[in-house]
């Protein structure tokens, strides 16, 4: 009874593009908005409306593909995938069967405990989102809302390659870095501009054919899709342990419950009466469009990587934690253009801004203040006007207002006492209240001024210049 299984996983992940307008009207993709406000009569499927590609559609959807190494179709064509449901007002959602877009891409992904592997893609396609059901609760009506409706979407299909919950995180966050470099989406799972479907199947170890699929949906976040892998895998064990079947069906995992219900049977494509879209002319993609693609793509997260050592000299370490998150390194570059201090910049973002981001429930992409703050910040600091703690109370201040440092300082008088006159008072009253700290520094210990640089800046409620205390006791007691 002690067989030894492995899980099998491929993944449909889609992607809602960062387009202005949808894919095949000129409506706006923003979300949110009083319902059905956003449309028009493309978008809500009404008779006699024709629709038109977007052009940014087809740029992100090629660029998505040429950054996860997939051949690009040279001559494609849009699909009719014909169903009822009421938030699909056409009766059918235009997508790709036939000629997507791209095929046969893989991505490079390595695991949190270091396992590296190729996941390869098996096609990406374009297709549009459709509307969303509101249910009432107390009128006992659904009503739809077709805002979303239409909003451009790539379907990126890999094949069976992953064993473990691990590899599909790994590769999913590799997808998102991707194409948050590509600015082709935000990719949050939470929002649903990312969203992952799972397939799994198990067999035994050792053996080649595949076992039968289960496809599981509604996972938005990481923790929900490696809970969700663990329950599917016990459940598809189970079955089969006690000589039943997997039954190839879709599943709904409910995150709460920790378990998953059947939604429905494994409709095939032939169910769908697939056929191309007689209202869309073919796509076909030219050397030049391809090339101009090509030449705009922007610098990747490997890229980055390397440069950022080289041109910036900062750690590998520092490299890796600022540009996992494209919007920190372009913050990066920003604040650093300005105040040339690289590792600086470095560390308040690691430090500082990691702490409150984390402390506020932000993600690393939320940089609530501008590249300007920091780097002036940084400069009151270097130039002595504000000593470090004074400078950490400042840029909680940048964080939570986005104030400006050196008016802030000036307006809450908060500039270090540099007035040598005034600190050697001080820092003399000090020493006479120290008696015993003047001896263990004469005898040796210099780490004894401690308590006299203590009691100094405790006098000056901490805006002492440090470098200038240190002075003034060195040239009393040496
Ligand atoms: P369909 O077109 O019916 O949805 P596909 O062949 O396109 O089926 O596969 C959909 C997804 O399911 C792909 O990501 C693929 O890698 C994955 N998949 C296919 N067969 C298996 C299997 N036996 N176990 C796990 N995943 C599978
Ligand atoms: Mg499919
Ligand atoms: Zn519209």
């Amino acid at each position: 009874m002690s067989k030894e299984y492995e899980t099998v996983i491929g993944l449909e992940v889609h992607v809602e593009l960062a387009t202005k307008t949808k894919i095949f009207c000129s409506c706006t993709t923003e979300f949110g908005g009083e319902p059905n406000t956003h449309t028009c009569p493309v978008c809500t499927g009404l008779p006699g409306s024709l629709p038109v590609l977007n052009k940014k559609v087809l740029e992100y959807a090629v660029a998505v593909g040429l950054a996860t190494n997939c051949d690009i179709t040279r001559y494609g064509k849009f699909d009719r995938k014909n169903y009822f449901y009421p938030d699909n007002p056409q009766n059918y959602q235009i997508s790709q069967l036939y000629l997507p877009i791209c095929r046969n891409g893989h991505v490079d992904i390595k695991t949190e405990s270091g396992v590296e592997k190729q996941v390869r893609i098996h096609e990406i396609h374009m297709e549009e989102d459709a509307g969303k059901l509101v249910h009432d609760e107390w009128d006992d009506v659904s009503y739809v809302d077709f805002n979303r409706s239409g909003v451009p979407l790539i379907e990126i299909v890999s094949e069976p390659d992953m064993r473990s919950a691990e590899e599909v995180i790994a590769y999913l966050e590799t997808l998102r870095e991707t194409i948050q470099y590509l600015g082709a989406s935000d990719c949050k799972l939470n929002e649903g501009s990312m969203r992952a479907d799972v397939n799994l199947s198990i067999r035994e170890k050792g053996t080649e054919e595949f076992g039968t699929r289960t496809e599981m949906k509604n996972l938005n976040s990481f923790r929900a899709i490696a809970n969700a892998i663990k329950g599917e895998t016990e459940r598809q064990i189970d079955l089969i342990e006690s000589g039943e079947a997997v039954i190839q069906e879709t599943r709904r995992w409910d995150d709460n419950k920790g378990s998953s219900h059947p939604m429905r049977s494994k409709e095939d494509a032939q169910d769908y009466r697939y056929f191309p879209d007689p209202d869309l002319t073919p796509i076909v993609i030219s050397d030049e469009f391809l090339e101009e693609i090509k030449s705009r793509q922007p610098e990747l997260r490997k890229e980055k990587l390397e440069r950022y050592e080289k041109e910036y000299n900062i750690p590998a370490y520092d490299a890796e934690i600022i540009t996992a998150s494209k919007k920190m390194a372009d913050f990066f570059e920003a604040a650093t253009a300005i105040c040339n201090k690289p590792k600086k910049v470095s560390n308040w973002l690691m430090g500082e801004t990691l702490r409150l981001q984390k402390e506020k429930g932000l993600d690393q992409d939320d940089i609530p203040f501008s590249p300007e703050n920091l780097a002036s910040l940084i400069e009151l600091a270097d130039e002595g006007t504000i000593n470090n703690t004074v400078a950490k109370e400042v840029f909680e201040k940048v964080f939570e207002e986005d104030v400006e440092p050196k008016k802030y300082v000036e307006e809450n008088s908060l500039g270090s006492v540099s007035d040598e006159g005034e600190l050697r008072g001080i820092v003399e009253e000090a020493v006479k209240n120290s008696p015993k700290a003047v001896e263990d520094y004469k005898a040796g210990k210099k780490k004894a001024v401690g308590a006299i640089v203590g009691q100094v800046m405790k006098a000056t409620g901490g805006k002492a210049n440090p470098a200038m205390i240190n002075k003034i006791i060195s040239e009393i007691l040496d």
